[in-house]
């Protein structure tokens, strides 16, 4: 296990196992994710045991290999490079309340949703818990920001690397560490309901997004082979249980996609399906890719599938785009990258956004 992703009570356990007190282990914790560096040969613990450390164990990295600003916005969008040399993507994005940070959870994607580019080349592998806190110390460090909201909604699915991604939210919350509140926390899925229910039992109350996009068993397993697994009604049926568990809201995410499920019916449908869930969803414009040329419903559309929920008694908010020229959207910019057209994105390397 990499040292930046043990618990504290592992950390203290391993450095004892060096014979060591177990403050050495606070120290280290705090020095990770309090100090947010990972040099820990310049930390106030002893020579030898750093040495030991070097020598036995393993602490990750994630460096900011390049950043892309959006020109009207302010949102920035981030290629993280890991000791692996494989590249992640992620965004931030400056609300009046804060910095909102979207991180990934996997290098790549094997839910195979047809119209998101990060599973267009399957999974690669997971992202361990020290990963995914360092996306956020380092987006910290180098704009010299806090980040007061993380969405688990970068590339990868939460839910299908269960046991880091929990160990990444209990740190991320823990006290000693950032500190940073559960309610700050979304984690969006594309619905792997058996882990909703394991995910409901470990009482983390985060808002949890499902990504819903269809509203009928057939329709939806065409856009989201998850759906062939566990059908919407089982899905919902999880998401349920999780907001009663944690005394949350679910978010739907629903993606407008003109001509396949912008209908009157799917107005219905939702009414029908989220009736009884403590529920809002929050309809997204499609960001067409090159497999999926489908188009998305013009700005007027939209509004008008929003009103229409409304009246129809949901509450509804639609995306606000950020960052619309940096191709912000799961995934594409990583993969523009490796392809080599990122040069047409504007790049700005060392500028802050504070
Ligand atoms: N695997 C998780 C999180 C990553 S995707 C999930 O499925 O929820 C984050 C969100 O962006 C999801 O709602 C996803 O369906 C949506 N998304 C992916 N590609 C998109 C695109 N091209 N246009 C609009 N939304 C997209």
């Amino acid at each position: 296990m990499q040292l930046n992703s043990c618990y504290l009570d592992e950390l203290k356990a391993l450095v004892q196992k060096y014979g060591h007190k177990s403050f050495r282990g606070n120290q280290l914790y705090t020095f990770f994710h309090s100090s947010k560096r990972t040099d820990i040969e310049n930390s106030n613990i002893p020579k030898d045991l750093t040495e030991e450390l070097i020598k036995n164990e393993k602490i990750a990295h994630v460096e900011i290999l390049k950043d892309y600003s959006s020109k009207i916005d302010e949102t920035k969008k981030l290629l993280y490079v890991l000791d692996d040399e494989n590249i992640i993507e992620g965004s931030l994005m400056k609300y009046k309340y804060g910095n909102s940070l979207c991180i990934s959870t996997q290098v790549g994607c094997r839910m195979g949703c047809v119209f998101c580019a990060s599973t267009k080349a399957g999974l690669v592998r997971n992202l361990t818990a020290a990963e995914m806190l360092s996306q956020i110390y380092t987006t910290e460090n180098k704009y010299s920001i806090k980040v007061s909201n993380v969405i688990l909604m970068g590339s990868g699915e939460p839910l299908d690397n269960y046991e880091n991604v929990v160990r990444f939210l209990k740190i991320i919350h823990s006290g000693e560490g950032k500190n940073l509140s559960y309610r700050n926390i979304t984690l969006s899925t594309c619905g792997v309901a058996e882990n909703i229910y394991k995910f409901a039992d470990e009482k983390i109350p985060v808002t949890l997004a499902l990504s819903l996009h269809n509203t009928d068993n057939e329709s939806r397993s065409e856009l989201m082979p998850i759906n062939r697994k566990y059908s919407i009604e089982e899905t919902l049926t999880a998401c349920k249980y999780y907001t009663e568990k944690t005394n949350t809201r679910l978010t739907v995410e629903y993606t407008l996609i003109k001509g396949v499920n912008d209908f009157e019916k799917n107005l219905q449908d939702l009414k029908r399906l989220l009736k009884g869930i403590n529920s809002h969803v929050n309809l997204i414009p499609l960001n067409p890719i090159e497999e999926y040329v489908k188009a998305r419903p013009k700005n007027n559309e939209i509004e008008h599938f929003r009103k229409k929920l409304e009246d129809i008694g949901l509450n509804v908010t639609i995306r606000r785009e950020l960052g619309a020229d940096i191709d912000a959207s799961c995934g594409q910019l990583r993969r523009s990258f490796k392809e080599g057209n990122s040069d047409k994105i504007h790049s700005t390397n060392q500028q802050g956004i504070s």
